[in-house]
């Protein structure tokens, strides 16, 4: 359920409220005038984070939105402005895409300039075609694949149309394979997008649709650098920022778990920091799904924190040694490259199976009572717990 909405909001709440905006009669009044205000507002907007943030992409992004919406406004309805218009529809997923999936490179290098020059050549190519050959240039544009009864709803043509679910697509296998990529806000982006391209007449519904795209890839730069601020890049657990902050929110009963793994410098120093980064992520993923309702964060290091709202320390003992059952009990199987630097050839020889290796975590428990009143004597008094859990021979919970 929280996986479900993390993958919708904010930009789906956009979506309607776009939708609605421009839908209901009541609203209808306002349309017109806000359309003078709202792409201007994600213009600087966009600017702004682009400069400060140095947000190549997010400004690139916008221009190409922008000159969208200048090639949508000029209307025309000679053959040679609908060459500029088609093209540019045709075009635009596909310069999204490239912006989405190429790396970050800056505004005033060689490959952000590359990006710059592209474009222009592209608007060279377009506005020669639409001159000299607007009618051959037409007939490819507005080509049909597919029935044209099954596109006549939209004034898209089906090149178009056919670029913008094959990137919508190909955005869509990025995003699933690196939730955290800032490729999200194109894949929502381009429906706005798509719904600009989409609205029937000229004017103030294909802005407001424009600037709707703007605000969402502005809000996926915002989110990014909240997430970068609050979550932790190995794991994907909250961190400390975000611990310090949630502790305070906390009213009433609560326990906080210190789990840190154990001898974890002689893993590290045994088979190598990657694959020790390697083994982190896999127990961040064990404590997040850990019973009990606890919520993980990564305090720092190999240690983690797992809080436990309305429950005491005796109520959360069995979920605890349960978790450290499960990590015991896991096996982390590395792959090849993670297998011990010394002697490594000779011990592959013959070996069929990949080695298990057994990982193990101490926790230590406090909870929130008249003696440990304040958070930060909750986190310490857990951590004590924690020494206590060490001294008596690690791999196991303590109060
Ligand atoms: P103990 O059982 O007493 O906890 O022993 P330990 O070796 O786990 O404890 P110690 O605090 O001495 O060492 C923690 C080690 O964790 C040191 C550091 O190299 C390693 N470490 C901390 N953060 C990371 C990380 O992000 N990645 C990797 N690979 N190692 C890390
Ligand atoms: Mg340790
Ligand atoms: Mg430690």
């Amino acid at each position: 359920m929280k996986r479900v909405f993390s993958l919708l909001v904010p930009e789906v709440p956009i979506l309607i409220g776009a939708a609605l905006l421009l839908d209901l009669p009541a609203l209808r009044g306002t349309v017109s005038g806000l359309a003078n205000v709202f792409p201007f507002t994600v213009l600087a907007a966009a600017l702004l984070l682009g400069w400060r943030f140095n947000r190549s992409r997010l400004v690139f992004a916008i221009a190409l939105l922008a000159l969208t919406e200048y090639v949508l406004l000029s209307g025309g309805t000679a053959p040679r402005d609908r060459v500029l218009l088609h093209a540019s529809m045709f075009l635009l997923p596909i310069n999204l895409a490239l912006v989405a999936l190429l790396p970050e490179r800056g505004t005033v290098t060689p490959a952000g300039l590359l990006r710059w020059v592209l474009l222009v050549v592209q608007v060279i190519i377009v506005v020669f075609l639409a001159q000299t050959f607007p009618q051959e240039s037409l007939k490819y544009l507005t080509a049909h694949v597919l029935p044209a009864k099954l596109t006549a709803w939209t004034p898209v043509q089906q090149p178009a149309i056919i670029a913008f679910v094959a990137i919508e697509a190909l955005l869509v296998m990025a995003w699933f394979r690196e939730p955290q990529s800032p490729v999200r806000g194109y894949v929502y982006g381009l429906v706005a997008v798509f719904a600009a391209l989409s609205w029937p007449a000229a004017g103030p519904g294909q802005e407001i649709w424009l600037a709707t795209a703007g605000l969402i890839l502005v809000v996926a730069v915002v989110e990014a650098s909240y997430m970068m601020a609050y979550r932790d890049g190995l794991t994907e657990l909250p961190g400390r920022r975000a611990l310090n902050e949630a502790l305070p929110r906390l009213s009433g009963q609560f326990s906080v778990a210190m789990v840190d793994v154990d001898h974890f410098k002689r893993f590290n120093d045994t088979y190598g920091h990657d694959a020790g980064d390697h083994v982190l992520r896999l127990v961040a993923a064990r404590l997040a799904q850990a019973s009990g309702g606890g919520t993980a964060y990564r305090y720092g290091g190999e240690e983690f924190a797992l809080v436990f709202a309305g429950k005491g320390a005796e109520e959360c003992l069995p979920h605890l040694e349960e978790l450290r059952e499960t990590v015991e009990t896991s096996r982390f199987t590395m792959r090849r490259r993670f297998r011990p630097r010394v002697a490594k050839a000779k011990a592959d020889k013959g070996r069929k199976t990949r080695p298990a290796i057994t990982i193990t975590v101490s926790i230590g428990v406090a909870e929130r009572n008249h003696r440990n009143a304040n958070p930060d004597q909750v986190v310490q008094a857990a951590d004590k717990a924690l020494y206590r859990a060490k001294e008596a021979g690690r791999n196991r919970v303590s109060t």
